[in-house]
């Protein structure tokens, strides 16, 4: 029997990955095979996030990541609920404390009415107590449709879907280079080769590298930002109902430290946002040389250095002084103490930089001959993920020129509106 050879190939077993392979799988391009470089799936940021279903709140609307976090979002709720995966849309609070936070409060509430939400309530300073006692703020918006959910737990159903319709996953298969052999790709990896007609890049932190690889221009580079997460102790659970997070700074891409009920148990508070000098850099010791030095040699990264330095270095202090940590976490609920804290978990985002030192906010997605690389799927990307891998996949058919047996993929709003 000859060399199989794949219509697809997809390399990485995160959310995006997966979500993209089962949707080309329900689309009736069975050829599918997903490799990933770790022992395990959702080893990366999908299995380290905080299991948030975002409602759409923070997004720019029109944008991809508003039109595919609400659209994605109920896709996802009804994933769960026909397989059974215990999910909560529990609501969450977001709170302002201090008077120059209105203006930015005020912005939310706007975009969350033009994101369709409809759960969405002004708070006044007393109403906050009504939905989290131990809070204490000047005023809020309570968001019906957030929940939580944990996302090792989706992807394993994405993955049981994947291969129950045929397709291939397989573990322990970094990819490590690519080279076009006629009409073909042939995928250097740690498992041996594969032959694949097409590829799609959902690398996550190491996306710009795979594109490269693949002699595509990513015209952008990952930074990694490692969020470290403290614990509530057991004894201190019910100081949070369920979500409370602060009013984000608009600067930034990140939601500023909060309080998240998981689904299995617990309460997380963070993740903070440092910037980690290794790509996989879990460790406040984490370092890689050849990381570094690429950040280093990358223009943009001195202009976000500049832009950014203040931020950063208050993200720095609050990742050494537990003291700082927890101060931040005092303005949303002032009587929580450091013993009430234990060390959590980390996590790495992988945040795309511009040239210009822009740190790119929205998805972003690079067609290329026979290959699509998505290299730039930040949070919210675990709540669309259902919608954004229906997107790819009806890229990839028409961009691969696929002729499925089944039924296409609705075309998913990842195209920006004209
Ligand atoms: C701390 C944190 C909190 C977050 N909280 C939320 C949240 O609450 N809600 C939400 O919706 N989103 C959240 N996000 C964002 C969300 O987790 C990500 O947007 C999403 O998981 C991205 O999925 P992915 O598949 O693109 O990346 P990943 O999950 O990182 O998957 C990429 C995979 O590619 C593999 N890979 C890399 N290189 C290769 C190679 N050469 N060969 C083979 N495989 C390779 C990696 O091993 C990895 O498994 C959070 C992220 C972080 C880090």
């Amino acid at each position: 029997m000859g060399e199989r050879i794949y219509d697809v190939g997809i390399i990485g077993g995160g959310i995006v990955g997966l979500a993209t392979a089962m949707a080309l799988v329900k689309a009736g391009v069975s050829s599918v095979v997903v490799l990933e470089a770790e022992d395990r799936l959702a080893a990366h940021q999908t299995g380290n996030n905080s299991g948030v279903i975002h409602s759409g709140l923070y997004y720019k609307p029109g944008s991809l990541k508003a039109r595919n976090c609400v659209a994605g979002r109920e896709a996802l709720y009804r994933f769960c609920r026909e397989q059974g995966i215990d999910h909560q849309a529990c609501g969450k609070l977001v709170v302002a404390t201090r008077e120059n936070e209105i203006p930015a409060l005020d912005e939310l509430e706007r975009k969350g009415v033009a994101n369709g939400l409809k759960k969405l309530r002004r708070l006044s300073s007393g109403e906050l107590k009504e939905y989290e006692p131990h809070v204490a703020g000047i005023a809020g918006l309570w968001v019906g449709e957030t929940g939580i959910v944990d996302y090792s737990r989706v992807c394993e159903k994405y993955a049981e879907i994947i291969r129950n319709g045929g397709g291939e996953i397989r573990l322990n298969s970094r990819v490590t280079g690519c080279r076009r052999d006629g009409g073909e790709l042939v995928l250097r990896s740690h498992a041996g080769a594969v032959r694949c007609r097409n590829l799609v890049n959902c690398a996550g932190l190491h996306s710009d590298r795979v594109a490269r690889m693949c002699g595509v221009k990513p015209g952008l580079q990952i930074i990694p930002f490692r969020g470290e997460y403290y614990k509530l102790v057991p004894e201190r659970h019910g100081l949070v109902r369920n979500l409370v997070y602060p009013v984000p700074d608009p600067r930034f891409p990140f939601l500023g430290v909060h309080f998240t009920r998981m689904i299995g148990g617990g309460v997380e508070a963070g993740p903070n946002a440092v910037l980690a000098f290794k790509r996989l850099g879990y460790k406040k010791t984490s370092f890689s040389l050849r990381d570094a030095a690429q950040f280093a040699l990358y223009p943009g990264f001195w202009i976000m250095g500049l832009k950014f330095w203040k931020m950063g270095l208050g993200e720095f202090h609050r990742s050494f002084s537990k003291k700082a940590f927890v101060k931040a976490l005092q303005r949303l609920i002032p009587e929580i103490q450091p013993a009430d804290l234990e060390p959590g978990g980390a996590g790495v985002r992988a945040q795309a930089l511009e040239i210009d030192g822009f740190l790119a906010d929205d998805f972003r997605i690079k067609e290329a001959e026979r290959m699509v690389h998505v290299l730039n799927a930040p949070s919210p990307a675990a709540t669309a993920s259902i919608s954004i891998g229906e997107s790819i996949a009806a890229m990839a058919l028409k961009n691969f020129s696929l002729s499925p047996k089944g039924i296409e993929p609705g075309p998913g709003p990842l195209k920006p509106q004209e």
